[in-house]
């Protein structure tokens, strides 16, 4: 086993590294204040060429794998942009997924180089208020009409549809009920965001505020056929490709902001002096973030598994889960930690911390609950009875 790390995956930390690091704290905080998609800072990754690291190189891509990726998205939120910067890029890297692998020649074409120069914005929208969790429960409709589809509906959580031109749209083109299994009959759709059969409303949130979420409300939006991605009833299967790699990059995310926290924990520990000496030399202050880095550190080693898994063609359903579940929660308590070791400054938007702690918040949440991973693991591995 060598855990040494190969000079590619120090080159991309370093390249990526050079672009986030040109975006500063106080930029991070201004956007988190004015709630404005950081436009520059996804201009200046796409100039570096960092949208395509995972598209085929035919269309512009890089090619590369999950575990580039995941150092990617790494080196992106570890600099104080946290999920505002990883949201801003991270759909681009397996989101179009469904497009690589079922998509036709000519959809490929004409879609992913876009992607990759950043020229389209594409948001996702397949969580719906009433489904929840249970996606197979989804009630947008796709109706067939000749030359293609109508669609009426309505989605939750949709992020960046303030800003996107492109929506990768799952729908269902059978009933439910008229549907051998729950998981038939449901049809992506990769199309223009037409905003005059779309309506758009941002939801006000805890965190991330300059990457926008939003309620969409789909009423007769014509998709026509060309821009139906694989067969009709297949869609559900389509997505579950890109689920793993999602769960990586999210571990990474949250793994990186956790470590962002204790770093600056750690500094203000060392140079805070309260009672004639510094904090940091209060064992109540080195303990818990001394089991915060080893926490943090535990989690980065299953991310990585999970990536090499993945990107050596094995099952990595436990690991992906695994490393998603541990490093949100890392991310989580470190973050909660930083901000407990500044006392009173911690709770300050100077120091930075409370909003790491937002910001990581999402990473327990979305794009899985962590009860629904306990209830993966549960099964998969324990093959204890399946419980919802
Ligand atoms: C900031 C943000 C951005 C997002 N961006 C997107 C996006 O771009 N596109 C998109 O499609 N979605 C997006 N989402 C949606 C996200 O994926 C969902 O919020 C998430 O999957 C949880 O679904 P839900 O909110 O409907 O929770 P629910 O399904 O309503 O669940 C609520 C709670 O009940 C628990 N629960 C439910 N069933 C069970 C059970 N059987 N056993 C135990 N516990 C259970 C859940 O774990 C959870 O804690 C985003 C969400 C957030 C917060």
């Amino acid at each position: 086993m060598d855990f040494s790390i190969p000079e590619d995956h120090t080159a991309i930390r370093d390249g990526v590294g050079a672009v986030v690091r040109s975006f500063d704290d106080e930029y991070w905080l201004a956007r988190d204040d004015d709630g404005e998609f950081p436009k520059a800072f996804h201009r200046a990754m796409a100039d570096a060429g960092w949208l395509g690291i995972t598209m085929p190189q035919e269309y512009g891509g890089a090619g590369l794998g999950v575990t580039e990726a995941v150092i990617m998205l790494h080196e992106v939120a570890s600099h104080g942009g946290a999920m505002a910067a990883a949201s801003t890029v991270h759909i681009n890297l397996f989101g179009p997924h469904p497009i690589v692998v079922f998509g036709t020649e000519d959809q490929r074409k004409r879609w992913l180089p876009r992607l990759v120069e950043g020229k389209d914005q594409c948001c996702f929208g397949f969580t719906e208020p009433d489904a929840g969790l249970n996606t197979t429960a989804i009630k947008t409709f796709a109706e067939k009409v000749p030359g293609g589809y109508v669609v009426h509906g309505q989605k939750v959580w949709t992020s960046t549809a303030q800003v996107a031109n492109k929506i990768m749209l799952l729908t269902r083109t059978t009933k439910l009920e008229d549907c051998k299994r729950p998981t038939d009959g449901i049809t992506i759709f990769y199309t223009d965001l037409d905003r005059s059969k779309i309506e758009v409303r941002r939801i006000p949130k805890m965190g991330r505020k300059a990457v926008d979420s939003n309620a969409i409300f789909i009423d007769g939006l014509f998709i026509p056929d060309a821009d139906r991605v694989g067969e009709e009833g297949k869609g559900f299967s389509y997505i579950l490709h890109s689920l793993n790699p999602e769960r990586l990059l999210v571990a990474a995310e949250a793994i990186a902001i956790g470590q962002d926290a204790l770093r600056r924990a750690t500094r203000y520990a060392r140079d805070r002096v309260v009672f004639d000496r510094p904090i940091g030399q209060n064992q109540g202050i080195q303990h818990p973030l001394a089991e915060r880095w080893m926490a943090l550190e535990a989690a980065w080693a299953m991310t990585m598994k999970g990536a090499w898994l993945y990107d050596n063609h094995r099952p990595c359903g436990a690991e992906a889960n695994t490393a998603k579940f541990l490093g949100a929660r890392a991310g989580y308590d470190s973050a909660l930690q930083a901000v407990l070791t500044h006392g009173g400054f911690g709770y300050a938007k100077e120091y930075h911390v409370e909003r790491l702690l937002r910001e990581v918040t999402i990473t327990r949440i979305a794009p899985i609950t962590e009860q629904l991973i306990l209830s993966f693991i549960a099964e998969k591995v324990l093959d204890l009875p399946k419980s919802y």
